[in-house]
């Protein structure tokens, strides 16, 4: 066994060139071979790459997938972000549990099964959903559980359970998911039936590199990730600086809950995306592209990797890109491994370097010093298939949907209650009122734009308007009925950010913990006024001192839910400032030995203490 453990070690090293910046992919490896990267792999692996056990180690600790306990031959992973949780998650997770008699977060004792929670896996318009090694199942029910566990404990294999494929292009055999697109909604630009292939990139090559950032720049193209920092401006900048190499890199990291148009943009309009990425490769100079693959997302591989292989083959990668002689770029798919915070551009270059997630310190920014220190492109799926369009139809053409500061359409993933969840590719401006009628949500109570980090809102600001000028959205819509509580909701994204920190900064590591434990005494009934300002207070300090995204925006819930839900949070605190803290109730405590004592307090308990005393 330990020969052959080296022989493995070895060839699998060699296969990535021992090059310790391609540790992600040699650890999928092992994951995938042999259920987990022990001590022993980590050690073997460490010399092969001439790095050190405790990098690897590092490494394999930081990412959800990876494993140094022997996990289940089958890891059924269950979605719990909060949409999945009102669709019934509880119950499917109490079924799975049932059927393989383990615990969530346990393997089983003959090593076939584990069962854990994981967050959102981008099907929250089909939740509740799970994933079965990379397999995903969705619109899961008590009964589908039931006869999901029977067919695997028969050695089904996981493939199997694929009995009838999604809408559009998940029949491909290559993708075959049971995943539906949910298309409700198509704009002119990026899911128009008309689009031809390739002819943004035609016309970019017919054009200079200098052309072709000007036509970015004039379409006023924002990044649709979240952040909408001009895509122009980047490029611009990026090409801007002198470099041996340069690169771009896709960010198909789509982690934010409730969100899944990335998804269907790999799906439906992969060689668009592709495109776009070449297109940019010829603006900035730049030879290398990645396209950086979220984990949960996995089953697409092999129908992204068969994108870019017959691209290659049409000449629309590789060397002297559609006749166009020195132009040569080409494309590899870095999978990743389970980090939310793999979607902000600094860390995702760290998971692309074969390093932990994490954020890096800026600047200087990517665009200077980015994958490998090279000038480096990082921008969103969405993002290049919108550039692809631009160079097809142009920057007027473009700039000619939308509003002022916001071009152009954006693609929109719409979950929670409401009659239609789905994709919606509407023009920027458009009201939140309207993006409810649309995915027939009747009874709005509370939406959450653009996911967790974004802002949540009531039904006093429906008039609202998607747009940077207003109510910026990177893409996830998440609407919730009147019988929804508003504090679980924010309960369940603080615990999502509590999972997905990456602990490298005091005030998010900690102040996400305190966020929610001051939550829940709110919750609890056992918060006075002072507790409130506390969490603003908290929340605010969070925003000006953590180092990265995450941490400026998860106190976002805390904070919009007090600005907008004012009267949920004062119908459950104390209106008086006693100044005793209330964290600890004394009454509760003390009513099991009343009981026992058939003691009662007249103050606190009259109804007792006026029986007893008949
Ligand atoms: S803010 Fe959070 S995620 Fe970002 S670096 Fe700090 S601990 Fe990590």
């Amino acid at each position: 066994m330990e020969i052959e453990l080296s022989a493995f070690v070895q060839n699998v090293c060699k296969k990535y060139g021992n090059d310790k910046s391609r540790l992600i992919d040699i650890l999928w490896e092992f994951q995938d071979r042999f259920g987990c990267i022990n001590g022993e792999m980590m050690d073997l692996i460490a010399k092969e790459i001439s790095s050190y056990r405790i990098d690897v180690e590092g490494v394999v600790s930081f990412y959800s997938f990876f494993s140094k306990e022997q996990k289940g031959k089958i890891i059924i992973r269950l979605c719990n972000d909060i949409v999945d949780e009102h669709a019934g998650m509880k119950k499917i997770a109490e079924t799975f549990s049932k059927e393989l008699g383990i615990g969530i977060g346990k393997t089983s004792a003959d090593g076939k099964f584990s069962l854990e929670y994981t967050s959102c896996i981008g099907m929250s318009d089909q939740a509740p959903a799970a994933l079965v090694n990379d397999v995903v199942v969705t619109n899961l029910t008590a009964e589908k559980v039931r006869e999901i566990v029977s067919s695997l404990k028969e050695n089904m294999d996981p493939s199997k359970l694929v009995q009838q494929t999604g809408d559009g292009n998940n029949f491909h055999q290559l993708i075959h998911a049971m995943v539906n697109n949910n298309i409700r909604k198509r704009g002119e630009v990026l899911l128009a039936e008309n689009i031809t292939p390739n002819a943004g990139l035609t016309k970019a090559l017919e054009k200079t590199p200098a052309e072709v950032l000007q036509e970015i720049t004039d379409s006023k193209l924002r990044g649709c990730g979240g952040a909408g920092f001009s895509t122009g401006m980047k490029w611009k900048m990026a090409s801007g600086f002198e470099a041996e190499r340069r690169y771009v890199i896709c960010n198909a990291d789509e982690g934010e809950p409730g969100t899944f148009k990335d998804r269907v943009l790999l799906t439906e309009r992969a060689n668009l995306v592709i495109e776009g990425m070449t297109i940019a490769g010829y603006a900035i100079q730049s030879q290398f592209g990645i396209l950086y693959l979220r984990a949960e997302y996995r089953y697409l591989r092999p129908y992204l990797e068969d994108v870019l292989e017959t691209r290659r083959k049409a000449g629309l990668l590789g060397k002297n890109i559609n006749g166009k002689t020195g132009f040569d770029f080409d494309i590899r798919i870095q999978l990743g491994a389970g980090a939310y915070i793999c979607g902000e551009e600094s860390a995702l270059i760290s998971s692309c370097e074969g390093l932990r997630g994490e954020p890096k310190n800026r600047p200087p920014f990517p665009v200077e010093k980015g994958y490998l220190n090279f000038p480096t492109v990082v921008n969103n799926v969405e993002t290049f298939a919108h550039a692809a369009r631009i160079l097809d139809r142009g920057a007027i053409w473009f700039a000619g949907f939308g509003t002022e500061k916001s071009a152009g359409t954006k693609l929109i993933s719409v979950s929670g209650d409401c009659e239609r969840p789905g994709i919606y590719e509407v023009p920027f401006g458009i009201e939140v009122a309207e993006l409810l009628k649309l995915a027939g949500a009747d009874r709005p109570a509370i939406i959450q734009v653009s996911g967790p980090s974004g802002k949540m809102i009531g039904r006093t600001q429906l008039n609202r308007k998607i747009c940077f000028e207003d109510l910026p959205c990177g893409g996830s819509f998440m609407t919730f009925s009147t019988d929804r509580n508003v504090l679980r909701i924010v309960e369940n994204f603080l615990e999502f950010f509590i999972e997905e920190s990456c602990g490298y900064c005091t005030p998010c590591r900690v102040g996400n913990t305190f966020l929610k434990q001051q939550i829940e005494k709110v919750m609890k009934g056992f918060a006075s006024k002072d507790d409130l300002q506390y969490l603003k207070d908290l929340g605010q300090t969070m925003k000006m001192t953590s180092r990265c995204g995450l941490g400026t925006t998860s106190p976002n819930p805390v904070l919009s839910s007090l600005e907008h839900f004012p009267i949920v949070y004062s119908t459950l605190v104390k209106q008086e400032n006693d100044g005793l803290e209330a964290g600890f109730n004394i009454q509760v405590a003390l009513e099991e030995s009343r009981r026992i004592a058939k003691r009662s307090s007249m103050i606190y308990d009259p109804v007792y203490a006026h029986n007893e005393n008949e």
